[in-house]
């Protein structure tokens, strides 16, 4: 078994398809391990997505990470970082696969409903910076 870490992220929470992505995600074999709902501060948001922080869009990330309650979910599969950014689909909602996550439920490039961990070092990152 791995893990990874998911995010529903503001857009998601706002529309209230928090439930309908929980049953996604245990509909395709995760176990949800821990989880929370969080109203991320400023700090948070910018030291969650640091990696981002030289982008043209990270003032734009912050803005929206921390415009309402984000739900917090430590994820066990086995291939669980690669397993779970499948399910989810590609960064922009208009070019993931029909089916994934962020086609059903995505906003826009920016408000794409969910996040992942990239890899099983990043993951392991992340699971800590929350739990
Ligand atoms: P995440 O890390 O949230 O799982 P990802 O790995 O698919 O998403 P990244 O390149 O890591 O994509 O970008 C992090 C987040 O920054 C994206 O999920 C999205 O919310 C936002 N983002 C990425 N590219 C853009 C862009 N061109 N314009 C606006 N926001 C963007
Ligand atoms: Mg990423």
């Amino acid at each position: 078994m791995n893990n990874t870490l998911a995010l529903i992220k503001p857009d998601a929470m706002q529309k209230g398809f928090k439930d309908e992505i929980r049953k996604d995600i245990m509909d395709n074999g995760f176990i949800i391990a821990e989880e929370k709902t969080l109203h991320l501060s400023v700090e948070q948001a910018e030291g969650f997505y640091s990696i981002h922080k030289d982008k043209p869009f990270f003032e734009e990330l912050v803005e929206f990470m921390t415009s309402s309650e984000t739900h917090i979910m430590k994820l066990e599969k086995a291939n669980a970082v690669s397993e779970w950014r499948n399910l989810m689909g590609a960064t922009n909602p208009a070019e993931a696969d029909a089916g994934t996550i962020r086609a059903k439920y995505g906003t826009d490039i920016s408000m794409n409903a969910t996040h992942g961990s990239d890899s099983n070092e990043n993951a392991e990152i992340e699971i800590n910076f929350f739990f």
